[in-house]
């Protein structure tokens, strides 16, 4: 733990880095954790879509894992890859003194940091601790306080990329938390993501992440809205979206992550909607973001309709499909 703090302190003037800007930054990281062998074992919990791929990208980098999942065959592979295995949170705040946490709810979060078997009741004192699941910034917040109450550290990481993204390490991380603490977060979230961005105190993090995500599903759906459209006016899909990714429609759901099965390849809609987030995920978030909108009096005209829509294809079945499945929802959908 020493070690990690003396990094935490030595890089502290190091607020953000981009893949551009990564050689000088990661140089340093590299140095201060051979000499200081900060490659001590780090705990990850929640192996799902997520998880999964990213705790795969710590152990690429030599950090030995201890891992925990409600779900047993989640570490199962893990397990296999020589990686050790425990049967709580607790167990895992008791062997690492930095851990991931990377779980689909704000109730999980609330149950993995302050349940029975919590992390918080073996959490050792200077411990890092760092959410990466997408969850309420209030709850970030109170999280933070019952942390700092047991002498540890709690950070909010909530990442925007995919899967795709967390398979490469190419994550972006938006970080809230204290701001002397950043280096010490990056030394492991720049394992798993190019970049790592500091957002000021504690829930900050999550409320880009909030901001995002009503954007996106905002962009998918309307995306899925033009497809669909113009497959119905007789164009050929492929030559539909090669236009609009050089025109001005272009945006991330349709140049990389096209919602049309057949458009492109690797992407959930080439594989039935499996994997990649989940459309009950979708609306979990779009939640957060009402919440958000509500608390500050912000009017979100089409959030609120997007939050709708998503939990209308929740109830039709789509909750375990990728949120772009949007597509195949509006397809059986006709109107006069
Ligand atoms: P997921 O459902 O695939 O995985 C979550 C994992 O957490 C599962 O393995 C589950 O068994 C485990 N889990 C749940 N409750 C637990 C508990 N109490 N203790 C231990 N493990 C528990 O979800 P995901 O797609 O990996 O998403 C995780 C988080 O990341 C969510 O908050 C999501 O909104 C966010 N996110 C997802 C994506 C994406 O593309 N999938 C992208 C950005 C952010």
């Amino acid at each position: 733990m020493a070690a990690s703090l003396w990094l935490r302190g030595a890089a502290s003037g190091l607020r953000y880095w981009s893949r551009r800007q990564r050689p000088a930054v990661a140089s340093l990281a590299a140095v201060c954790s051979r000499s200081m062998a900060s490659k001590t074992p780090v705990g990850f919990i929640g192996l799902g879509n997520m998880g999964n791929p990213m705790a795969k990208n710590l152990m690429k980098h030599g950090y030995p894992l201890i891992i925990y999942d409600v779900f047993p065959d989640a570490c199962k592979e893990f397990q296999d890859a020589g990686e050790q295995v425990v049967s709580s949170p607790a167990d895992v705040a008791e062997k690492a003194d930095r851990i991931i946490t990377m779980l689909p709810t704000s109730m999980n979060a609330v149950e993995v940091y302050s349940g029975a078997n919590g992390i918080l009741k073996k959490v050792k004192k200077g411990s890092l601790l760092i959410d990466s699941s997408t969850i309420d910034p209030a709850v970030s917040k109170e999280l933070a306080k019952e942390v700092e109450k047991m002498g540890a550290v709690f950070m909010d990481a909530p990442v925007s990329g995919g899967v795709g993204a967390a398979r490469s390490g190419n994550l972006t991380f938006m970080v809230g938390g204290a701001e002397e603490e950043f280096a010490a977060a990056q030394e492991l979230l720049g394992c798993m993501g190019s970049n790592v961005v500091y957002c000021g105190g504690v829930g900050t993090g999550q409320a880009v992440k909030v901001c995002n995500n009503m954007l996106l599903a905002i962009s998918m759906i309307g995306t899925a809205e033009a497809m669909n459209l113009g497959i119905r006016l007789g164009l050929d899909p492929k030559l539909l979206a090669k236009i609009l990714n050089m025109s001005s429609g272009r945006c991330w759901s349709s140049d990389t992550y096209n919602p049309v099965p057949g458009v492109m390849d690797g992407v959930p809609s080439a594989n039935n909607y499996q994997g990649g987030f989940g459309t009950a995920l979708m609306a979990k978030d779009l939640g957060l973001a009402q919440d958000s909108a509500t608390s500050t009096k912000s009017p979100i005209f089409l959030g609120s309709q997007a939050h709708q829509i998503y939990r209308v294809m929740c109830a039709k079945g789509y909750a375990k499909k990728d949120f772009s499945s949007v597509f195949q929802f509006l397809r059986e959908e006709e109107t006069f």
